[in-house]
This record gives structure tokens, sequence and C-alpha cells, in this order.
């Protein structure tokens, strides 16, 4: 069997659940947001590890089927995206799930719709990111043709910030003000503006119901602040093994391409992960991989199922030697940070040919 796999920490999961518990007041309610296979985690173990959860929330209704398998009836479910089609309104009608109306057009397809049972409604309000939400004009339209329908239990208001982990940024106060101009005017059963960075350090954007995130999965929503920091733990740990281990003189070029020149002789060792199993590929040289619990530096291309570390400093490295490309020992924003990207994108794209160990 190939070495590589997800080790994922379930007691991590619900120690970080607990943290974003600490973060709000006590009245306060937490969807832990599960789109994506959980962020990568695998969905049902993340369920099933957040029992505390007052909800959970999904991008479609094929991400909501297992949820609503395994989550408690009283565990609210809720569609980011709302639904696609007007029909898909049923299901989420059999499931009680609740549903975002980011677009007009939802909002028809709702009124046309004879439902098993009403459903709850968040009006996704476009309060300054400008990708999904009504317009304050469309959210007054919607809200009066959907205030008292027969297919609507509570009405409930929605925005998403789109600079919350800066936490000086301008647009966090303009959304901010946005979202309350709205107050006045309508009445919302219930309001959710925060997701993982407003949660941990944007007290005045709590409102009711809060939707964190990759907080829950222990990587840092924050920018400037380690995940360490904000007392997060890692809940997967990407692991595999040295597959080879050679000497090169100095001048020898490794991998693909051969953009990467040993100056000196050097000791390379060869790893089972790649890019195809959701390894960044444009991951540097110098980026941290950790053997035997040491860190060393990645050296020439990430290929589709390898990549090379310079181990010379580490006389003991050999074939079979235990590898973290990130996880409990490395953080993944570390490694996300010399990629170029974000730990969203690192954990969300390891890939299902990696298995998981609970
Ligand atoms: C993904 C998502 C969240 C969670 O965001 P994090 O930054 O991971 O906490 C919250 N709200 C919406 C609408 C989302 O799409």
């Amino acid at each position: 069997m190939r070495p590589i796999y997800a080790q994922i920490d379930l007691a991590a999961l619900a120690h970080n659940f607990g943290v974003a518990r600490r973060c709000c007041a006590p009245d306060k309610k937490l969807f832990a947001v599960v789109k994506a296979n959980a962020y990568g985690h695998g969905v049902e173990a993340a369920v099933s590890a957040l029992q505390e959860a007052d909800g959970f929330a999904v991008c479609s209704l094929e991400e909501a089927a297992p949820v609503r398998a395994l989550a408690h009836p009283e565990q609210r479910i809720l569609l980011l995206e709302g639904v696609f089609q007007a029909q898909e309104y049923l299901q989420a009608a059999q499931w009680q799930l609740d549903v975002v109306i980011h677009h007009p057009q939802q909002a028809q397809w709702l009124l046309g719709q004879e439902l098993a049972a009403p459903l709850n409604v968040w009006l996704k309000l476009d309060s300054g990111m400008h990708r999904l939400g009504l317009s304050p004009a469309e959210l007054a339209e919607v809200y009066a043709q959907l205030n008292g329908a027969p297919q609507v239990a509570e009405l409930n208001l929605l925005s998403h910030l789109a600079c919350a982990d800066e936490r000086g940024h301008e647009l966090n106060e303009a959304q901010l003000e946005a979202f309350l101009d709205q107050l006045p005017e309508r009445e919302f059963k219930h309001l959710s503006l925060a997701n993982s960075a407003a949660l941990m350090t944007l007290p005045a954007m709590h409102m009711d119901w809060l939707r964190p995130g990759l907080m829950l999965y222990g990587a840092s929503p924050c920018a400037g602040l380690s995940a360490q920091e904000l007392g997060l733990t890692a809940v997967m740990s990407l692991r595999s093994e040295v597959l080879a281990v050679r000497n090169v003189e100095a001048g020898a070029s490794i991998g693909y391409g051969a953009s990467w020149l040993a100056e000196k002789p050097a000791r390379i060792a060869t790893i089972a992960c790649g890019y195809a199993d959701g390894y960044p590929r444009h991951a540097p040289a110098g980026t941290p991989v950790l053997i035997d619990g040491q860190r060393a530096s990645l050296v020439g291309r990430v290929s589709m199922d390898l990549i090379t570390v310079d181990v010379s400093d580490l006389p003991a490295v050999a074939v079979g030697t235990p590898v973290e490309l990130w996880g409990a020992q490395l953080p993944v924003d570390e490694v996300a940070e010399h990629a170029g990207t974000l730990s969203y994108e690192l954990l969300s794209q390891v890939i299902a040919r990696v298995p998981r160990r609970y």
C-alpha cells in the first residue's frame, strides 16, 4: 500500500469547536461549516465529532444528505447557496433544511412550490462583497413577497464578510453598516454575519448565528495570527514516508525541468506525495517538510505523485522514515504561505485517493 494518508484527529475538531463556543456569548448559536467534505476532513466523521453544534452549513443538497443522516433532528442544516432548481425545495422541505435566498429567482421558485412543511429562509444581503446576495432594493422586494407566505417559516437575514481576516479593513465597517441598515426596516427572526475570522476577532459582527468553518479544522483564519496563538489544534496531519534516498554531486539537477541544481554534494529523499494527492504543485524550493520530526526543505518541482527533499543535514533519514507534509507538527498555514495559497485550499484539496485515518 502506498504510504500516504491523512490522519484526522477528531478530538482536536471537538476542541476547536469548544474554542469557537468560548469566543461567543453563551446565547449565540453556531453552524459548523462542513461544506467540501468538511474542508477535506471527511464529512461523516466531522458531523459525528461535532455533536455540540447547533447546526451545520453545506453548499448543496448533495452535501446535505450525509449530514441529515447523521445529525440530530434538532440540529439545523443550512444550504449556503440555497437551491439550484425550483424542485430542490421539495427535498429541502423533506429534510427540514434552512435555505439561503441570494437571488430573486430563488424566491419565485419557492412561491411556486407546495411544500410538506414551511422552510426557514435566510435572505442573503450583498453587503459589499459583490459575489452573491440581494441588493437592498431586491431584499426589500423579496422580503415583501415572502413575509407571511405559506412556504416560509422563519425569515432570517444573512451576509458574508470579504475581509474579516484583516481586522482594521475599512470594508468590515461598511459591511456591518449595510447589514444593520436592514434591521429598523424589517423584522428578522435571526441574524448571521460572522465566519471564523469574525468569530475570533470581531465581536460586533457576532449577531446570533455564527458560521465558523476553517477554525474548526485548526488552521488560522486571521492574517498575522497563528493557529497556535489562537488556541487552535491541527485536525489533519498529511503523512507519508521516504521512498528512496540518494546522494547527488554538486551541479546535479533534481526533478522535472531540471529546475533545481545542487550547489554542493547533497542527500535527496524522495517522498510518496505529489500534486495528485493535493500537495500544492507550485510549492517552491524551501517549502518546509517534516522528516522524522525535523524540518527539511523541498527541492525541485512537485510531481504528480512524488516530491524531493534535501536531507543533507539529516543523516538518519532512510527508506521508510516517516514524513509529515503538514499537520500537528508543521502548521498547514506555513506550507500554504510558502506555496502562495491558503490553508483552505490545501485542506480541501487532499484527494480521495489519500485514505483518511480517524
Ligand atoms: C465557507 C463559508 C463560511 C465559513 O468560512 P470560514 O472562513 O471557513 O470560517 C461562512 N459563511 C459562508 C457563506 C461560507 O461560504
